[in-house]
Order: C-alpha cells, then sequence, then structure tokens
C-alpha cells in the first residue's frame, strides 16, 4: 500500500454552473455542486467497500501519521464544517478541535508542509467520521484494489478533481489552497457559526 498521501489537482475541470449573486449564494451554489461532484467518487468508494474489501476490522493506517498527509480545499473543509455541526457529531466538535490543535502542533504542519499526521476525524473506532458526501475528494478515492493493499484511484480523482478546484476558485478566488485536514478544521469550525 502506498500512503494517502495528498494528491495534486488535475487541472482545469468542465464548465460548471455557479450561481452569480452574493458571497452567500455563489458558496450554497457550489456546495451543491461540489456534493453532486463528489457523488461518483461516493458511489466507487462504497462500492469497493462491498466488492473488494470492507475497511472493517483495518487499523486505519492510512489515516494515521506514516501514511496520511491529505489536504482539503477550503471549499472541502466548509463541507466538513456542515456535516459536523449536525446533531450526531456536532458534540465532537471540541475533541476534534483538540486533536487537530494537537496534531498541527506535534508535526509542525503548516500550508506549505507536506509531513503526514493523525486525521482528526478517525474515531476512536478506526471509523471516518466524515464518510459520505463530506469526506474529502482525495479520501474517497483512496481504497482497497482490486491486486490486494490500498492505494489512491488516481485516474478517478483526476477526472474528478478539477471541478473541485474550480469551485473553490469561484468561491474564494486563485490564492484559496488546499490545507492538511487539521489547519483546515482549525481555520473553518470556529468561524462556520458566523458564515452559514
Ligand atoms: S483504505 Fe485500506 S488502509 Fe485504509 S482503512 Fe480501508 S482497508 Fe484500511
Ligand atoms: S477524513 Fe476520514 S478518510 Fe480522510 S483522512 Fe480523515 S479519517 Fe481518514
Amino acid at each position: 500500500m502506498t500512503g494517502k498521501r495528498a494528491v495534486a489537482g488535475g487541472g482545469l475541470g468542465e464548465g460548471i454552473p455557479v450561481a452569480r449573486g452574493d458571497l452567500h449564494d455563489r458558496r450554497e451554489a457550489a456546495l451543491a455542486r461540489l456534493a453532486e461532484v463528489k457523488a461518483p467518487l461516493l458511489e466507487a468508494s462504497d462500492r469497493a467497500a462491498r466488492e473488494l474489501r470492507s475497511c472493517a476490522g483495518c487499523d486505519a493506517h492510512c489515516c494515521r501519521a506514516g501514511c496520511n498527509s491529505m489536504r482539503v480545499s477550503r471549499l472541502e473543509a466548509l463541507a466538513l464544517a456542515r456535516r459536523l455541526s449536525e446533531p450526531d457529531l456536532a458534540p465532537r466538535v471540541p475533541e476534534i478541535l483538540r486533536r487537530a490543535r494537537e496534531e498541527i502542533r506535534l508535526r509542525g504542519l503548516c500550508a506549505d508542509s507536506d509531513a503526514t499526521y493523525d486525521c482528526p476525524l478517525l474515531s476512536g473506532e478506526g471509523r471516518c467520521l466524515v464518510h459520505g458526501p463530506a469526506q474529502p475528494s482525495g479520501c474517497l478515492t483512496f481504497r482497497p484494489v482490486p491486486d490486494g493493499g490500498c492505494d489512491h484511484d488516481l485516474r478517478l480523482f483526476h477526472r474528478h478533481y478539477g471541478k473541485v478546484e474550480r469551485l473553490d476558485r469561484r468561491v474564494f478566488g486563485r490564492r484559496s489552497r488546499p490545507l492538511p485536514i487539521p489547519l483546515a478544521l482549525v481555520n473553518v469550525l470556529p468561524l462556520h457559526r458566523a458564515v452559514r
């Protein structure tokens, strides 16, 4: 298995209709479109779990330091914050933030670092807390592969990530860049109530 490394963006996506309007409208339209763009990734991830091998029983080393240096776009971070505001996960946010800050300190995470880290969205049972439409694109395309082990489906990732990047730029501009998940969460979670 190779590590769940941050994967480079896939260039320009296809034309993506996003409503013109104020920031709120653009953000809401982009979040809705992001869920559509990720739907085939989620479907492929769940199909691999059914047909190849389930992650059940694995220690989820792909989400831990040594393997995991996943980054998320700013819009993906916002989708994570939305998911974490739902009633089943909201009570866990203080603990998730504490773990995110601890990882940043421990691994020296910054925008330019490619250090690996323990993902603060991994449950104590080794389960991704956000598996579903809000799960980052890079995570949805990392999974068991037919010849054994686990790896990135880079073809699928690159086919879709250009669209994710382009949506991000539509809302946040060209200076937006993907960040390691702990940094992205620390940036977006405290602000999330203010921008909803
Ligand atoms: S993708 Fe592979 S390494 Fe990661 S949790 Fe699933 S089975 Fe384990
Ligand atoms: S978001 Fe989920 S799948 Fe991705 S690194 Fe974190 S725990 Fe693993």
